[in-house]
């Protein structure tokens, strides 16, 4: 596919290209531009020159491009769930479940536009005030590979929707959902210029988007580390920027759980997406006196989860996302392994086998008690490895959830309020489920606390980030 800038499809300016993998063959399905700074200033350009008409539709009118989209999105489910499943991975079942995703933020931004006004003070003897909230210009936009149709809405549609115009760069292992999307959205409506889309390498498309003078605001999400280098480039340039980096969410299971819930929120808290999920379940920790039944149960249903290619019926979990990520896990293991920690269930290498095909599979693996050193409890691991402890009360379950530097999610299964409200209070998380995980609809607010990241996305307040509140005093 090519990228897309000012309303049309564009070949690279050098001939160069990125080739796209299928994850669960590792064989080529297509192949995107490697995009070059020039290609940046050209979408740059064409979102400057959007920006005047767009910002200047009603809300409502933006509002209803998003809705018209959200029912192509539909109309085309499952062909974009396919698309999804072979850039990425995902079982069909689950990219089907993201592309829907996709429609219901486009759906709640569309709803949200009828809240869209100012506010009027009245300041007595000394005036009136009037407050509006403008669009901030033209936004950049850079997401990573794992959920590339959710984190796209969760950009794209309040940026869109509060009369910003926007280039984005996808991740280059999975940019053709996007691309796709971008076309349908303009299929309902949305002007030329209004969303760019330059595909290419991190260091070189990214960095010219964070730097560009032209843009106004970053959203970023991904690694913490390029996170950090993310903001540096930007120090100085009085950009907004919008972090939503790496988590190592914890799951309490306290011992008055539901068993039967706990054990299924723990297998699709950390085996969804194959363990590379922002929010995904990274650390166990469970009350001992249910962890024995507890970890048997667990057990069982890994050792029974079918892995495959995400286009078989019944696949549960498919590949990693490619190379790196399976030589990273792999290596991870390895370290594990070599330090003798705790018991290891369900494998702990690559097993190509039945059912596992060519492709970059890692099986679905335990790891009972591990060393409190260990890189699974203090790193982010994007993988499918889940580290399992059991813990004697609620005090060391609360200080071993906060001890990494991450604060994304959390979570605690119990049938105690006050033991909830004392995770939620004392666990530092942008988002504590209780008796959930992973969940993220469009109307509640996600990001993380320490380094997870900074300013929130979803739900309402995704409006604050993408406008900026101007004031007219009337004396
Ligand atoms: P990554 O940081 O490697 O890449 C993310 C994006 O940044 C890609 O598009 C990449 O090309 C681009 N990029 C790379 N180097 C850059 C640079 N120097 N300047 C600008 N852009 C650059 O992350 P990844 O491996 O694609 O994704 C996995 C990470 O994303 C995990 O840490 C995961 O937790 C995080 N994540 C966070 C959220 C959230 O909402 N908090 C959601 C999903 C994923």
């Amino acid at each position: 596919m090519h990228m897309h800038i000012g309303g049309k499809d564009m070949l690279p300016e050098a001939d160069r290209w990125l080739a796209v993998l299928n994850p669960a063959t590792g064989g080529e399905i297509d192949r995107v531009p490697d995009g070059t700074p020039g290609e940046v200033n050209q979408a740059v350009a064409a979102a400057e020159e959007a920006f005047g008409p767009w910002s200047s539709r009603t809300a409502r009118e933006r509002g209803m491009v998003l809705y018209r989209a959200a029912g192509l999105v539909r109309e085309r489910l499952q062909e974009l769930a396919r698309g999804l499943t072979m850039e990425q991975g995902k079982p069909l079942r689950d990219a089907t479940d993201e592309v829907r995703g996709f429609a219901n933020i486009l759906e709640f931004y569309a709803g949200a536009s009828a809240g869209m006004q100012g506010e009027f003070i009245s300041l007595g003897g000394a005036g009136d005030a009037v407050v509006v909230h403008e669009p901030i210009g033209v936004c950049g936009a850079i997401i990573p590979w794992n959920m590339p149709a959710i984190i796209m809405g969760w950009k794209v549609a309040p940026a869109l929707l509060c009369g910003n115009t926007m280039v984005y760069k996808p991740a280059s292992q999975a940019p053709l959902t996007s691309l796709r999307l971008t076309a349908i959205l303009e299929e309902a409506g949305l002007p030329p210029g209004a969303l760019n889309v330059v595909t290419g390498r991190g260091e070189v498309v990214g960095e010219a988007i964070v730097r560009h003078p032209g843009i106004q605001k970053i959203s970023f999400t991904g690694d913490v580390e390029t996170g950090q280098r993310v903001q540096a480039l930007a120090a100085g340039s009085r950009k907004e920027i919008t972090l939503e980096l790496g988590g190592s969410d914890p799951m309490i299971v306290w011992k008055d759980a539901n068993l039967e819930k706990a054990v299924a929120g723990a297998i699709r808290g950390r085996f969804y997406n194959a363990g590379q999920t922002c929010t995904a379940v990274k650390r166990l920790y469970v009350h001992q006196a249910i962890g024995k039944e507890f970890i048997a149960r667990l057990k069982a249903q890994v050792q029974g989860m079918a892995v495959g290619d995400g286009l078989l019926p019944g696949v549960e979990m498919g590949p990693l996302s490619g190379a790196p990520q399976l030589d990273r896990i792999t290596r991870i293991m390895a370290e594990v392994k070599a330090h003798g920690e705790g018991g290891i269930f369900t494998g702990g290498s690559p097993v190509p086998g039945p059912g596992y095909g060519p492709g970059f599979f890692f099986p679905p693996t335990l790891v009972t008690d591990p060393l409190p050193e260990s890189v699974l409890l203090r790193e982010e691991v994007f993988g499918p490895v889940l580290p399992v402890m059991c813990i004697p009360d609620l005090e060391t379950a609360i200080s071993h959830a906060n001890e990494t530097r991450y604060g994304l999610g959390a979570s605690v299964w119990t049938r105690d309020l006050l033991v909830a409200r004392e995770v939620f209070s004392r666990v530092r998380a942008g988002i504590v489920w209780v008796n959930r995980h992973l969940t993220v609809p469009p109307e509640i607010p996600f990001g993380g606390l320490k380094s997870s990241g900074n300013g929130r996305e979803n739900g309402l307040q995704a409006l604050q980030a993408y406008t900026r509140t101007r004031t007219l005093f009337l004396g």
